[in-house]
């Protein structure tokens, strides 16, 4: 194998995660920090999408590593064929993966959340007839206005690791959107202009 060969093999293999061909964390940070920049030059929306095997501990627990690796790889199928070719895939650690989808805003992330949902529900957990796996989705889309694009990044991601959190604990398998979580109480002057508005005339 010719020398520059064997390193854009290597190049590419620090780029990749070995079990599930996805980027790895390192090389999701640098797509992320790449597509924050287009998007403090061009003020297209970008959202983020993190995702989180359900109960994944107890596939392990259950079944052995082997088998709980190769949900992972399964999963992480699902996520590759439901993203569009300019959205970014990575598995950010553990049972844990991102999706970046440049000119997306949280609205149109919904859709590529509920594809992943949908085609996740549909993989066979081992060994159980009628039992399959399930991911739980946090939606955010980047609102900051300052700041490095290091920043920017971390935090969207914690944005919406944030609604994943509240994913889990709403139920698990579903999506939460961040701006849904945000306290959307009116401040009293809003209310008594809806108050107004609502009065019947006459
Ligand atoms: P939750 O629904 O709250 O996310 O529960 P969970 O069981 O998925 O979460 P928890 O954090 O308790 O467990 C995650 C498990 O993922 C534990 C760890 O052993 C397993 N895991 C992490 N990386 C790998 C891997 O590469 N292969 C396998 N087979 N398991 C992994
Ligand atoms: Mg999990
Ligand atoms: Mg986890």
């Amino acid at each position: 194998m010719a020398m520059e060969q064997i390193i854009a093999n290597n190049e590419s293999g620090a780029r990749v995660d070995a079990l599930t061909g996805l980027l790895n964390r390192g090389a999701l940070d640098m797509s992320a920090l790449a597509l924050v920049a287009r998007w403090q030059r061009d003020g297209q929306p970008l959202s983020c999408l993190v995702i989180d095997i359900d109960h994944f501990k107890q596939v392990n627990d259950t079944f052995g590593h082997h088998a709980g690796d190769a949900v992972l790889r399964e999963v992480a199928q699902a996520l590759d064929n439901s993203r569009r070719a300019s959205d970014v895939a990575g598995r950010y650690g553990g049972e844990e993966f991102c999706i970046l989808c440049p000119h997306t805003d949280e609205h149109q992330a919904t859709a590529l959340a509920n594809r992943i949902l949908r085609k996740v529900r549909a993989i066979p957990l081992p060994g159980q007839a009628e039992c399959f796996a399930s991911v739980s989705i946090g939606v955010a889309q980047l609102r900051g206005a300052t700041g490095s694009k290091e920043l920017l990044w971390r935090t969207l991601f914690a944005d919406a690791d944030r609604a994943l959190y509240q994913a889990k604990e709403q139920g698990r398998d579903r999506y939460v959107v961040v701006s849904a979580t945000l306290d959307e109480t009116p401040a009293p002057s809003l209310v008594r202009v809806t108050s107004q508005i609502m009065t019947p005339a006459g």
